[in-house]
């Protein structure tokens, strides 16, 4: 049996004494002649482990001297309370074992000492990740998924896995991936929309999916990418004001989340919980405050900046026009130009969208043929709606817009493990 691991976090100088085995990484080797300074990293932080030439067994020295950096380490020594190291403490070994070498030159410097170019970093991302800041950025998204599940949990929400190949468009043909099924073509997922609403007709009441959704988007944007993970949530006998709360809630508590975790220090921002109620802008005043904008046309990028600049925090677009949303938003009863959309804004982008649902199976078919669609394709849909369907509401929520704009990161790519935009598809 192996000596039990001591994560680097657990050292400090009410250890010394004490014999401590640390597995991680050869991070930085310093070597002074006389005095060696091995720096050993695992995913909690880094140790300094010490040998002095005078004193070290002269084959420890010598191998320790000739390790290549960031190979994987074995350490066992004493720990030795020293003001000047990491965490107060070093350790002096009495054995270092590479239990499995890295090959020189590196493609990259995990230290940060030789910046790299995002390219070289996402090309080599297994060596990216090791550096401590990426580390602490997927361990917040890790914090803020995990934050929004406990939410929706406590709220009665069902976590539940829909299809993502499917036989049909969710909302019209534009931006999806087709791929060969069999002898048949078939589309990868844009959003797990149609899915969720059938599981209003079947009962479970109030559903969450955390997944993948896939965009042929054909731009190469800072907050575009092909491949994204989609919070949706859908809640029967609620409207859209219900969820619009609920969203709120959501949004806070991965803020609160993330502003409280130990992790942030290291990160380098600041993180302010956002006040509640967001202000709900409707979409006739947003037009005004873009400048612009014609009434009926879609906010463009430079329409999101212009309004985000004079709101500065989150808030939401409300009563849209009916025709610019997709053919499942309820309009408004009294006035069906507009309708019961509405979308979460950051001041830098859109985090989110969602509505009231129409759940009435005329009214939607007749929305869905007025898009240009063909009913025929949304037969399994459409029947769901016609015994018994209760109203309903719901939203999707871009995982990652949600962290890159906390974290006050620039570019989507930094919070995915392995982006996939029009360029890259490996690694
Ligand atoms: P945008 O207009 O900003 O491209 P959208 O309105 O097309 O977004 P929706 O279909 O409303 O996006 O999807 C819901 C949410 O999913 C968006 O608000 C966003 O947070 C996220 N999302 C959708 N597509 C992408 C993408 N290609 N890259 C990153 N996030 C996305
Ligand atoms: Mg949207």
């Amino acid at each position: 049996m192996s000596a039990p691991r001591t994560p680097t976090s657990a050292l400090g100088p009410g250890m010394a004494g004490r014999e401590v085995t640390l597995l991680g990484w050869a991070h930085e080797i310093r070597d002074l002649g006389g005095l060696l300074f091995l720096v050993v990293r695992d995913r909690e932080g880094t140790a300094q482990v010490t040998l002095v030439k005078a004193k070290a067994p002269p084959d420890l020295f010598a191998s320790a001297r000739a390790i290549p950096r960031e190979s994987v380490l074995r350490v066992t020594g004493t720990v030795k309370a020293e003001a000047k190291a990491p965490r107060g403490v070093e350790v002096l070994p009495t054995r270092i074992e590479v239990v499995s070498p890295a090959m020189s030159p590196l493609p990259m410097d995990p230290t940060e000492k030789v910046p790299a170019e995002l390219d070289t970093r996402l090309n080599n991302r297994f060596m990216d990740l090791r550096r401590p800041a990426a580390q602490a950025l997927f361990r917040l998204k890790s914090e803020v998924a995990d934050a929004i599940r406990s939410t929706l949990r406590s709220r009665g929400f069902i976590e539940i896995q829909t299809p993502k190949i499917l036989a049909a468009a969710t909302e019209g043909g534009a931006s999806l991936f087709p791929i060969s099924y069999f002898d048949r073509e078939a589309f990868l997922a844009q959003s797990p929309q149609l899915y969720k609403q059938m599981m209003m007709a079947a009962g479970l009441d109030r559903v969450y999916e955390i997944g993948p959704i896939f965009r042929a988007e054909e731009h190469d944007t800072h907050k575009h990418l092909n491949e994204v993970t989609s919070i949706d949530i859908e809640a029967s006998h609620m409207d859209h004001n219900d969820v619009m709360a609920l969203l709120e809630e959501v949004v806070v508590a991965a803020y609160r989340r993330v502003a409280e975790s130990p992790l942030l220090p290291p990160v380098g921002v600041q993180v302010k919980v956002p006040e509640t109620p967001f202000r709900r802008i409707p979409y006739d005043e947003a037009i005004r405050l873009a400048g612009d904008i014609r009434w009926g046309d879609d906010l463009d990028t430079r329409a999101e900046k212009a309004i985000g600049e004079k709101v500065g925090h989150l808030y939401f677009i409300t009563d849209w026009p009916t025709d610019i949303k997709p053919y499942y938003v309820m309009p408004h009863p009294d006035n069906p130009r507009l309708s019961r959309a509405f979308d979460l804004m950051h001041p830098k982008m859109e985090l989110s969208s969602g509505a009231q649902r129409i759940h009435d199976p005329q009214l939607l078919t007749q929305r869905i043929k007025s898009k240009g669609l063909a009913p025929e394709s949304f037969e399994f849909y459409l029947k769901a709606f016609r015994y018994g369907m209760p109203p309903h509401a719901g939203w999707g929520l871009g995982l990652e817009r949600l962290v890159m704009t906390m974290l006050g990161v620039e570019n989507i790519r930094e919070v995915v493990l392995f982006p996939r935009d029009r360029q890259r598809l490996v690694p």
